[in-house]
């Protein structure tokens, strides 16, 4: 279905719970309120909510969090999903703390693709980021979430300035050698980056990245950019790997926007920007599909049109992304 602007909505983010055992100093996730567990979906209604979905168009579903790999028996979910809701897609966002033990559950259960969330390579500096992470047990895992054949295996990474943007080289070598794909993110003001000032402090723009990187590895657009997402993919000569830009801040994608949200106790969301949702959980319970029906069209025809947050005073590297 196409929302008031004519996007056609055909991607959907399902919150399996909130629950998460990193707290990375910029996320909201893994802060200490949490919901009770009776308030959570259950995987029978993600499952008829999906469904409901995919009658609106959508084929694509990536399950995040929390964490999602934390929620008991995620496989048996995959599987669900994947033999009950006819996708084209089916991916995962996570920290890849538990990816070593579940990557291939998880592939023969039917998911498609993982994205893992990866700030640094310096054990230290992931620790403190993360406050508490295990830098070697997330690289295994990801290793192995390519090994099972979870391709392309996507990894991404908030930058942030006097955090980690002296790495920013480094993790692009890292992943274009490999053959990772590596996202790099802005900072997004929202959770715990709006704290104290943090991200009018920290952010660095898309652009800024790029010339970082570009000194020392030249990079070139990706002629065959993927899927027609939020990131613009670059390649470096000879090396089998790309690197990506998600500019949500200096080069908004509002405008292509195609997806909406659920969160772990059942508000559908049609913006991340915007905290209002439309609760669908009481009629999943009540077995009344025709309301789900509703709340989806009420959310599709209420999607903002996008976010404001470029209109902050952080406006630099405005339009330098190039290529
Ligand atoms: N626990 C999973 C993980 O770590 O990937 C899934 C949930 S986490 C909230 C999803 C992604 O959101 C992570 O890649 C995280 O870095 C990113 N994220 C959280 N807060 C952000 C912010 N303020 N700006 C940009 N990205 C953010």
């Amino acid at each position: 279905m196409r929302d008031r602007l004519g996007r056609v909505i055909q991607y959907l983010r399902v919150s399996v719970g909130d629950r998460c055992d990193l707290r990375c100093i910029y996320c909201r996730a893994g802060a200490p309120a949490l919901a009770p567990k009776r308030e959570v979906l259950s995987f029978e209604e993600i499952v008829a909510l999906v469904r409901v979905a995919r009658e609106f168009g959508v084929r694509r579903v990536r399950l995040t969090g929390g964490e999602p790999l934390l929620r008991r028996d995620i496989v048996r979910l995959v599987s669900l999903l994947r033999e009950r809701c006819d996708l084209e897609d089916l991916s995962l966002t996570t920290n890849g703390t538990k990816l070593l033990l579940l990557a291939e559950e998880l592939k023969r259960a039917g998911l498609d693709r993982v994205n893992v969330s990866l700030d640094s390579l310096r054990p230290e500096r992931y620790r403190a980021v993360t406050r508490g992470g295990d830098l070697a047990e997330v690289l295994a895992g990801i290793e192995r979430a390519r090994e099972v054949g979870l391709s392309p295996v996507k990894i991404n990474t908030v930058v942030m300035r006097g955090v980690n943007d002296d790495e920013v080289t480094d993790l692009a070598r890292f992943a274009l050698k490999r053959g990772f794909v590596l996202r790099f993110i802005e900072l997004m003001p929202i959770g715990e980056a709006v704290r104290d000032g943090f991200w009018r402090r920290t952010f660095v723009a898309a652009g800024e990245i790029r010339r970082i990187i570009d000194r020392e590895l030249p990079l070139s657009p990706d002629a065959e950019t993927e899927g027609g997402g939020p990131a613009r993919y670059f390649r470096a000569e000879g090396l089998p790997g790309k690197v990506g830009f998600i500019a949500s801040i200096t080069r908004p994608f509002c405008t292509g926007c195609n997806r909406l949200r659920v969160t772990a106790t059942g508000e559908l969301r049609p913006c991340l920007a915007h905290d209002a949702g439309i609760p669908v959980r009481d009629a999943l319970r009540r077995g009344d599909l025709e309301a789900v029906r509703n709340a989806f069209v009420v959310a599709i025809v209420g999607k903002p049109p996008g976010h404001r947050w470029h209109e902050a005073p952080t406006r630099t590297g405005m339009d330098e992304l190039g290529g």
